[in-house]
């Protein structure tokens, strides 16, 4: 291949199978092949989330901000307590959208590269009431990984509605939606889940769904409601023709096929590919003498690393990394913004990826002016990819 590997946090490189549902003709919404793929995207979603027959999928035209939106427009009435679990920059994007919508924020939050415990958020639910706790599985713009299982079983044990932003983890890190009783969880296609941008999806459990419909106010966005959606998702399920509102046919198409890969990979292999590589950046990282934001390899997200540039490095190095065949992120969060920059790899990534990232980096900085040996980060990733 000659263009770079794409390897940011998202967008990322799509198999070519994928790519190929792009290309077809676009079939009317209501063809009945159509509406049979659909209808089969829908209970794959379910499975690669781990969440069983009766939580409500749904796959909407828009990016991971629209599920986020869908999620507390319809979960949130105003004057709801909600408490957020703050890793960075996409929780304070929660955080805003909960104050759209009437609700109460309290955030309970981590300095940059650190992460919130169950314990502590025990103790802040023990202190106040609250109704919905929301929390992001992997903080894209610190790379840090929130324990979801403890989090939500504290949450639970509290009486909270738990959402989990899993925009930058489905697909990739562990999740057990039911098992975890996770009530939403969200996330868009154009990372692990392995589909161009433009889907925003989620599956909600049977007790948000209730909350839901014991609503007091009706939803405050058109578009978002449930009110249209659920009846749409419900006719594809059960293999009939419906409309409310166009649905993306070719990216529908396109993510049927993804989730049929991830599901044939089977769950459990997915997240112990992702874990593997991701040992093996990070091993690479460390060679070269590079830190990394997430403050303890634990709370280390599995679908990107976030290294520190080394001293007299900055972001120009990457148009290096692009030129040695990997295209990589800078920063992101605003507090830490130039202090790092961030290489994804998550969905259909593989171990050439990787190595093809670190060797680029390798390159890249030793053009701009770090000493390091040739290889070294090469020689500690394949030794934890064995
Ligand atoms: N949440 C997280 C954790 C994300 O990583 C992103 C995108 N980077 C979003 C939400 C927003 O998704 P989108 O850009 O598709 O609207």
């Amino acid at each position: 291949m000659s263009r770079p590997r794409l390897m940011i946090p998202g967008p990322i490189e799509f198999t070519d199978e994928v790519m190929a549902e792009m290309a077809r003709p676009t079939p009317s919404h209501v063809d009945p092949a159509f509406i049979d793929i659909f209808g089969q995207a829908l209970e794959d979603l379910r499975s690669v989330f781990l969440a069983g027959p009766d939580y409500q999928p749904f796959i909407l035209a828009g990016s991971g901000t629209l599920a986020m939106d869908s999620a507390v427009a319809n979960l949130i009435e105003p004057g709801d307590s909600v408490l957020v679990v703050d890793t960075g920059y996409f929780s304070q994007r929660m955080a805003d959208i909960v104050r759209r919508y009437g609700g109460e924020v309290q955030l309970l939050s981590a300095a940059p590269g650190e992460t919130i415990h169950p314990e502590q958020l025990r103790q802040a639910l023990q202190s106040q009431q609250v109704d919905v706790v929301t929390i992001t599985h992997v903080d894209t713009s610190t790379g840090v990984l929130a324990d979801i299982q403890g989090l939500a079983a504290v949450a639970k044990q509290e009486g909270c509605l738990v959402i989990v932003d899993g925009v930058c983890a489905a697909a990739a890190e562990e999740l057990r939606q039911e098992q975890w009783e996770i009530d939403v969880y969200l996330t868009a296609s154009q990372k692990a889940i392995g589909t161009p941008p433009g889907l925003g999806l989620l599956v909600v459990s049977p007790l948000a769904m209730a909350k839901w419909l014991g609503r007091t106010h009706p939803v405050g966005s058109y578009y978002s409601d449930w009110g249209y959606w659920l009846p749409i998702m419900e006719a594809y399920e059960a293999r009939k023709a419906s409309y409310f509102a166009t649905p993306a046919v070719n990216l529908v198409m396109a993510l049927a096929t993804s989730l049929r890969q991830i599901l044939n990979e089977g769950m459990e292999q997915v997240f112990a590919r992702h874990i593997r590589l991701s040992n093996a950046v990070k091993a690479g990282i460390t060679a070269m003498g590079l830190g990394q934001v997430p403050t303890g390899l634990e709370h280390a997200a599995h679908t990107l690393t976030c290294p520190r540039y080394p001293e007299g490095i900055d972001a120009s190095f990457l148009a290096f990394v692009r030129e040695e065949g990997a295209i990589l992120a800078g920063g992101l969060h605003p507090a830490i913004k130039s202090e790092y920059f961030r290489i994804g790899h998550m969905g259909a990534v593989s171990r050439a990826d990787v190595l093809t990232a670190l060797g680029a980096v390798e390159s890249a900085l030793r053009r701009a002016g770090y000493a390091i040996e040739p290889g070294i980060s090469l020689t500690a990733a394949q030794a934890e990819l064995k």
